[in-house]
């Protein structure tokens, strides 16, 4: 592969897509938000909560290996595992008491917008999108705070009958709790000692837990339901998040089918009066097995046009799928996990009739898109650097603060290793005549049945932060391809 010829595609790419954002009529960001108070752990930290709590009982309760948070012992216990291993884990809470009781012993250092659809509503108002609606059904006081300041960035709301969009410092309930995860960041080298257990931390890493308050709902107001309608009409894409937060039961009787349906409805609602809207999911780790299924079978299938994920994620998908073979061989490191992960790609493609799947890897990005798309391979290999490139900006600077910013990430060198690791998916799809080296090296590859986009992406060495950038990747990704088929519509009339 020619370095150099990536990073000619990649201004190319950037500066063509940057220039069509402004076609852009608007896009409607649901469902979840929150704020993320972040705090890195101190050794000293460590040291006077666990002697707060008591050594013995937070090192039996790491023997119980709490799977929820219903007190500070849990979330010491699930601090010093994560620790221990150095691998990041997330625990849900479904009170705010541990939240009280961090706050009291702990505080954070600093707090921002966490949340998919917090986040990309952020984004695609800083990179100057037109007419961004965030709807997040728990906007709290707080919360609205996180929301960046600008004009093209608003809530729904109904008053009096009637639709109005106004920015979420004006559209909070002052009766909504705010939804707050912890973020506990931790250092390599750090001493743990906690009776049985002395331990230095192996690797950098975090332990988030996430709030589940019973108030937590996927769902939509029926006011605001009955007006998606005018919503719709006024945006050419939809990016819906957050369906992880469907449970099982709820206790007033209803369960996850009640609102999987629900989720259904605002969809279809959306299309109602606007066909041919784009839907983009941002599918993140269920572990419910169940519910995963019938978010993949019953909310994507049929009923939105593309789907984000990384790697580890479609492994799980394929698995609730009743591919559990493809599914552990995506996994499972070997020489064909790549092989495996193209397969799995045109899997979700088939089976959940979607017309593209966007896979984000470190290293690469992997886009499968149905024959009858009215783009070309290029516009879509164009969309994935244009994402690459914000993914870039973000991990150098922590956050984007508007497209000027992008040139930091365009400097980002290519990452030549992670298109080194893709030379088995070469050799495979060469040897099978599928392709030529030159499409493979080209990015664009046309099969029978899909069409296929992989590009090296550019990493950023020692990112400033990297929450949150797979989020950036999709929904760059996704704004680009709306402004390309924009810009197609607009050619055509
Ligand atoms: P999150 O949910 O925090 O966004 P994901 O696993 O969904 O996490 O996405 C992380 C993605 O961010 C990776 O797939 C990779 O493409 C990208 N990424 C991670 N670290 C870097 C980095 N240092 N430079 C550029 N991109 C990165």
């Amino acid at each position: 592969m020619e370095i150099e010829e990536w990073e000619q595609r990649y201004s190319e790419a950037f500066s063509n897509i940057s220039g069509l954002l402004g076609n852009i009529k608007g896009v409607f960001v649901a469902y979840n938000s929150n704020v993320d108070a972040i705090k890195h752990i101190k050794e000293h930290e460590i040291k006077r909560l666990i002697q707060l709590l008591g050594c013995e009982n937070v090192q039996q309760r790491i023997l119980d290996y709490p799977r929820e948070i219903e007190d500070p012992v849990d979330f010491m216990a699930r601090l010093i595992i994560a620790m221990r291993d150095g691998k990041a884990a997330e625990v849900p809470t479904y009170t705010t008491d541990l939240h009280d009781w961090l706050m009291d012993n702990l505080v954070f250092d600093k707090a921002r917008m966490g949340g998919q659809a917090g986040i990309i509503a952020n984004l695609l108002a800083t990179l100057g999108v037109n007419n961004v609606i965030s709807y997040v059904p728990w906007l709290s006081r707080e919360q609205a705070e996180y929301y960046v300041d600008m004009p093209n960035l608003n809530c729904p709301v109904v008053e009096d009958g009637k639709l109005f969009l106004k920015h979420p410092k004006d559209a909070y309930d002052p009766e909504q709790k705010p939804k707050i995860n912890w973020i506990i960041e931790f250092s390599k080298g750090t001493k743990v000692n906690c009776s049985g257990e002395v331990f230095s931390v192996p690797r950098d890493n975090r332990l988030i837990i996430s709030s589940r308050p019973k108030w937590i709902r996927i769902d939509m107001d029926r006011q605001l339901y009955d007006h998606l309608p005018e919503i719709s009409e006024s945006i050419d894409g939809a990016i819906l998040a957050g369906y992880q937060m469907i449970k099982e039961e709820y206790d007033d009787g209803s369960d996850c089918h009640d609102y999987v349906e629900k989720a259904v409805n605002v969809i279809e609602r959306l299309k109602e009066h606007n066909p041919d809207l784009r839907l983009h999911v941002e599918f993140t780790s269920i572990q419910n097995k169940a519910i995963r299924k019938a978010v993949l079978t019953r909310i994507v299938k049929k009923h939105v046009t593309s789907l984000g994920l990384d790697t580890v994620e479609v492994a799980n998908a394929l698995n609730v799928l009743g591919y559990e073979e493809l599914a552990y061989s995506v996994i499972n490191k070997g020489e064909n996990s790549i092989v495996s992960l193209y397969e799995g790609a045109v899997k979700l493609l088939h089976e959940l009739d979607l017309q593209r799947v966007h896979i984000h890897s470190l290293g690469f990005y992997i886009c499968v898109v149905s024959k009858d798309y009215p783009l070309d391979e290029k516009s879509h290999r164009e969309a994935l650097l244009f994402a690459s490139t914000l993914a870039a900006t973000q991990a150098t600077l922590g956050s984007i603060g508007g497209m000027n910013d992008a040139d930091v990430g365009l400097d980002v060198p290519v990452y030549s290793q992670g298109y080194d690791g893709l030379r088995q998916l070469e050799k495979y799809l060469v040897r099978r005549g599928i392709c030529s080296v030159q499409d493979f090296e080209d990015g664009c590859i046309s099969t029978a049945s899909h069409n296929l986009i992989i590009v090296p992406s550019k990493v950023v060495k020692d990112p400033v932060a990297t929450v949150g950038i797979g989020d950036t990747i999709s929904a760059g990704a996704f704004i680009a391809i709306l402004a390309k088929l924009k810009e197609n519509k607009i050619k055509k009339a």
